[in-house]
């Protein structure tokens, strides 16, 4: 087990213990995720490649006999219930915390998904923690989609496997939450392996597990969390996915995986022509490319294992910086400090405009990495960063 002890289980444990009195009926878990490769893909129908982390959301679950559920979090002050029978009709809502709307929001889309009638089930008590850093990059958001879709299915024996409650997740954040994200974050909390990235076809879902062979090689990956936390509902993230939608709508293709790298000198030309704006272009351009790239990573892993991935990894974050135009001046810092102290290879990760980045650094460099990202955001008068390794680990599952 690679998973890191952290305290959510007890700390999720020990709300429910405050605020029923009683001991879980059962503990469900998920992670958060890093992606190693592969950003802004997903709402293109392209491919991703992220890794499950060993950070994870924990609910802890207790019935009710009132028909009434109720949420709870350590990161939240005040619980917030409703009636059961309330929840096939709760969003979209005004009313509900935007946290609350997560795990609510997880209940109401696994009812709808399954079919199944409110009126039969029992009421419940979950309590969340979380070892997930929220709006770090690492998805705090779908692992406690994950943790609460994998205990709900199972509590009312809802019959929906993990692939549907990825989809369940989504569904949640982007109709009850409100946030226009993608799969990967749901696929890669639910179906996470050890020492494993999860290779997407956000098109198709099909997915292949991928071995990334980090420990073989002596190798991990350093998260250097610039704790600027971005916000993906009013960020500029709505915007790039209606650039995107333009670029595919002018080349004449439902998304923009149908381009591919050879046919951005068209595109180039339909810039010249007036049919493509300038920013709509660039915007494709990181797409494209970076489908390309996970094509790529997946292709060197199999054939050369992960101490050849380092200039993807560098590519991706030159592409997101110049032509996605999401980086921020903290990203680009601890990605040139990481390179720096000697990692292979460095990204920003996650949705971008703030958050995290990732450096696949050989395990006699962590220390210089962490001096360096430290060092580099002093200098530069930046809040210090928060640096740790992850490691590849296991998806959604029943804890106890
Ligand atoms: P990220 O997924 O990168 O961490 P998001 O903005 O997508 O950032 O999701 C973070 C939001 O998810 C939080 O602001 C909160 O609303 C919700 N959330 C995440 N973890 C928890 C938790 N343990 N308890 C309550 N809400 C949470
Ligand atoms: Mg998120």
């Amino acid at each position: 087990m690679t998973d890191t002890t952290h305290d959510a289980t007890a700390r999720a444990h020990a709300l429910l213990s405050e605020l029923t009195g009683t001991a879980p009926i059962g503990t469900w878990s998920a992670p958060g995720r890093v992606n190693l490769i592969g950003e802004h893909t997903d709402y293109n129908d392209g491919f991703v490649l992220p890794f499950a982390i060993d950070r994870r959301t924990v609910v802890a679950v207790a019935p009710r006999t009132d028909g009434r559920i109720r949420v709870a979090s350590t990161f939240a002050d005040e619980p917030v219930e409703v009636e059961l029978s309330a929840v096939p009709t709760l969003f979209p809502s005004d009313e509900i915390p935007e946290w609350a709307a997560y795990p609510l929001g997880v209940a109401w889309a696994a009812l709808a998904t399954s079919g199944t009638d409110a009126a039969g089930l029992t009421g419940l008590d979950l309590a969340i923690a979380s070892d997930v850093p929220v709006g770090a990059g690492l998805s705090s958001s779908a692992a406690i989609e994950g943790a609460t879709a994998a205990a709900v299915n199972e509590v009312w024996d809802l019959g929906l496997d993990a692939v549907a409650l990825a989809r369940v997740g989504r569904r949640a954040e982007n109709e009850a939450v409100g946030a226009p994200t993608g799969i990967m974050d749901q696929m890669a909390a639910m179906l996470g392996r050890d020492d494993a990235g999860i290779f997407l076809d956000c098109r198709s879902l099909e997915v292949e597990v991928v071995d990334l062979g980090l420990a073989a090689a002596d190798l991990t990956i350093v998260v250097i969390d610039t704790r600027v936390s971005h916000a993906h509902s009013t960020g500029g993230y709505g915007e790039r996915r209606a650039a995107c939608e333009r670029g595919a709508a002018a080349m004449g293709v439902p998304a923009l995986r149908d381009v591919a790298v050879a046919d951005l000198d068209r595109a180039e030309g339909l810039v010249r022509d007036g049919v493509i704006d300038e920013v709509a272009f660039r915007r494709m351009r990181h797409v494209v490319t970076e489908d390309q790239r996970v094509l790529d990573a997946v292709a060197v892993l199999r054939e050369q294992g992960p101490t050849a991935i380092g200039d993807l990894l560098l590519a991706s974050h030159a592409s997101m910086r110049d032509d996605f135009e999401i980086s921020t001046p903290e990203l680009d810092a601890a990605v040139e400090a990481a390179m720096g102290a000697g990692a292979l290879g460095a990204r920003m990760t996650g949705g971008g405009f703030g958050g995290a980045a990732i450096a696949l650094t050989p395990r006699d460099r962590v220390e210089a990495v962490t001096d360096a990202a430290a060092s580099a955001f002093a200098a530069a008068g930046f809040t210090a960063p928060s640096v740790f390794t992850v490691a590849p680990s296991q998806g959604a599952r029943r804890d106890s």
